[in-house]
């Protein structure tokens, strides 16, 4: 429907527009919006998503967490289960980091089914930018870790979406090939 696409179009803007000011962790700094887009289409493309809504919450889900957008925002523009699901996917950044990694692994098997395939599509982009453009100064050792963590959160987010978690357990393993072959390499970064 013609309404839908505006919406979605009008999501994908509203994020390119609150992430403008901000790069991805790589050597190159890409544009931050790369990564939401690459959820949503992963969503789609991958899960077979055709959830609106869903795919809208995927724009948006960092921009609670990293910008000045508030909950409040997006239930007025995108009305209030796309805040509800981007509600579950935001950390609260005043917790000192180590605990909000316990607390994705912790809370992931309490999502909403939304919730989880967002969890799963937003890992599997993670993962992928670790390999391909990794962040600056990162050791193998912390990589390794992220893998690990990232694992540890999908794993409370299966049984919804069969596609999506292939997928996962698919970019896990070639990350985990890469590392190894960086790592027989000597190459530290
Ligand atoms: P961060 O949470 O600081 O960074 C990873 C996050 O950055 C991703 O989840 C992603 O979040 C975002 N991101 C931006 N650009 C990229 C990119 N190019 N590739 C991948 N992610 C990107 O990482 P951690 O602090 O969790 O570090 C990973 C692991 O290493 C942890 O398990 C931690 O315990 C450990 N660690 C090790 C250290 C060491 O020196 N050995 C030091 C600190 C931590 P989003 O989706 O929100 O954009
Ligand atoms: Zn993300």
């Amino acid at each position: 429907m013609p309404h839908d696409f505006a919406l979605l179009f009008r999501a994908a803007s509203f994020a390119a527009q609150a992430h403008s000011g901000q790069r991805r962790k790589d050597a190159d700094q890409s544009p931050y919006i790369n990564h939401p887009l690459a959820v949503a289409q992963l969503l789609t493309e991958v899960g077979g998503v055709q959830d609106l809504e869903l795919l809208i919450a995927a724009l948006l889900h960092d921009t609670v967490e990293d910008t000045e957008v508030s909950l409040e925002e997006i239930a007025e523009r995108f009305g209030e289960r796309v805040r509800d699901l981007v509600a579950e996917v935001t950390d609260d950044k005043s917790l000192p980091k180590q605990q909000r990694k316990r607390l994705q692994v912790e809370h992931a098997p309490q999502l909403s089914a939304g919730a989880k395939q967002l969890k799963i599509a937003d890992k599997i982009s993670n993962l992928r930018d670790l390999s391909s453009t990794s962040p600056a100064g990162w050791s193998l050792e912390r990589k390794r870790q992220y893998v690990d963590w990232g694992e540890q959160v999908v794993a409370g987010c299966r049984g919804i979406n069969v596609a999506l978690e292939q997928q996962f357990d698919q970019t896990v393993q070639e990350v985990r090939q890469r590392l190894a072959t960086d790592a027989s390499r000597g190459d530290g970064a």
